[in-house]
């Protein structure tokens, strides 16, 4: 049984199909609804309870702690990268979108030594071409990849990846913000040194708060080793081991919204749970966009339940500000397409929607397909 709210047409609060800031449920907004001191020991003991809980999620057995960090996703993987990426380290980064370069991209602002191994953004990273590089170049210290790739959608093979990053005694990193929650990892078994995800994804928590899982011992090694004071995952972890408390300013609300909706990812159940929603939200998106010729661009085989990239139509009439002005006064927010190469826009499967939203936002589109006389749905000629 779906229990999710149908979007009420009438109100003026859209239904997000993005990829974050995304839909989040009644009771996690009204779990903010309070003040708490953040020396407070019920404050306290909610941040614990975090860590621990989130620690679980990731399969993270005793070796392994999280560690929240104030902000959007990219803070935590720019406090993972700067923190245990040392200035004597070298980091292969796999790239195939803009999340992958966007972690080179801070790699070259901290002053990291580090070289990227690109794939096409509709074909995940080659694992033999991984362990090609991984063989020629001894410098390699550690290797980050994206586990899905949220420019596409793409879901990369992190699993045969981390086998290879092993096998070569390098250090895997994990960009896992968008799949967190709803695709299984397990750092322990992959193996990884840390994941990076946020409250404000799969596990439908509001935007504020991100977080790292690490191996403890990865992070006691880093010492000083991050260039910012604000993102430094070691001192942060010090900082929560010392006293509990968050270094600076705890961000209280979101932490008790992330709290509910832990509790509300758990009576879901689980990662299995989630995961089965969004695929199925996926599933019916996908089936209903292509019924009315819409084209996907990544093949169904490495099309993750997370955010569809779907082509723009061909038809002369289409015009994406159009389109998605058109869809916001029926109440959904779409994403506009964030490719090199192709002409695309995106609509995500995640948050506190089910198969009725998904329905909704179908039929939203073919009025609208209809109101700008959209025919040819099908994508541009190369
Ligand atoms: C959302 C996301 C991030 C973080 O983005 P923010 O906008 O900083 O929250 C990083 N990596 C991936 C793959 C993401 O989807």
């Amino acid at each position: 049984m779906d229990t999710r709210r149908t979007h009420p047409m009438t109100s003026d609060e859209p239904l997000l199909l993005t990829p974050g800031p995304l839909t989040v449920s009644e009771s996690t907004r009204q779990a903010m609804n309070r003040n708490w001191g953040a020396r407070d020991p019920i404050f306290i003991e909610m941040t614990a309870r975090l860590r621990h809980r989130l620690c679980e999620l990731a399969g993270g057995g005793p070796g392994y702690t999280c560690v929240p960090i104030q902000g959007s996703g990219t803070f935590a993987v720019e406090a993972m990268l700067g923190t245990l990426v040392g200035p004597g380290d070298k980091l292969l980064v796999l790239a195939n979108g803009a999340y992958g370069r966007r972690m080179a991209e801070m790699c070259a602002r901290m002053g990291r030594d580090h070289t990227i191994l690109e794939s096409a953004e509709d074909t995940p990273p080659d694992p033999l071409r991984v362990e090609a590089a991984l063989a020629a170049d001894d410098a390699i210290t550690h290797v980050a990849v994206v586990q899905c790739e949220t420019t596409t959608g793409i879901v990369n093979p992190v699993a045969e990846i981390a086998a290879i990053v092993a096998a070569s005694g390098r250090s895997l990193l994990v960009d896992a913000m968008s799949a967190f929650g709803a695709l299984p990892l397990d750092a322990a078994s992959l193996p990884c040194q840390a994941l990076a995800a946020s409250a404000n994804k799969c596990l439908e928590g509001v935007p504020g708060v991100a977080f790292v899982i690490a191996r403890a011992d990865a992070l006691a090694a880093a010492g000083d080793n991050a260039p910012s004071l604000s993102l430094d995952l070691a001192g942060q972890w010090r900082g929560f081991e010392a006293n509990g408390q968050w270094r600076f300013t705890a961000p209280t609300q979101v932490v008790a919204a992330l709290d509910q909706a832990l509790d509300e990812h758990a009576a879901e159940g689980g990662v299995a749970g989630r995961g089965a929603r969004y695929r199925r939200n996926r599933d019916v998106l996908v089936e209903g966009m292509r019924a009315m010729g819409f084209e996907t661009y990544l093949p169904d085989a490495v099309q993750a339940p997370i955010i569809v990239t779907f082509h723009s139509p061909a038809d002369p009439n289409f015009d994406f500000e159009a389109f998605y002005a058109a869809l916001a006064r029926r109440g959904y927010l779409i994403y506009p397409g964030k490719l090199t190469r192709a002409d695309t826009f995106r609509i995500g499967c995640i948050g506190h929607i089910g198969e009725a939203e998904i329905r909704g936002a179908l039929d939203a589109v073919r009025e609208v397909l209809d109101e700008l006389g959209v025919k040819q749905r099908g994508k541009r000629a190369a």
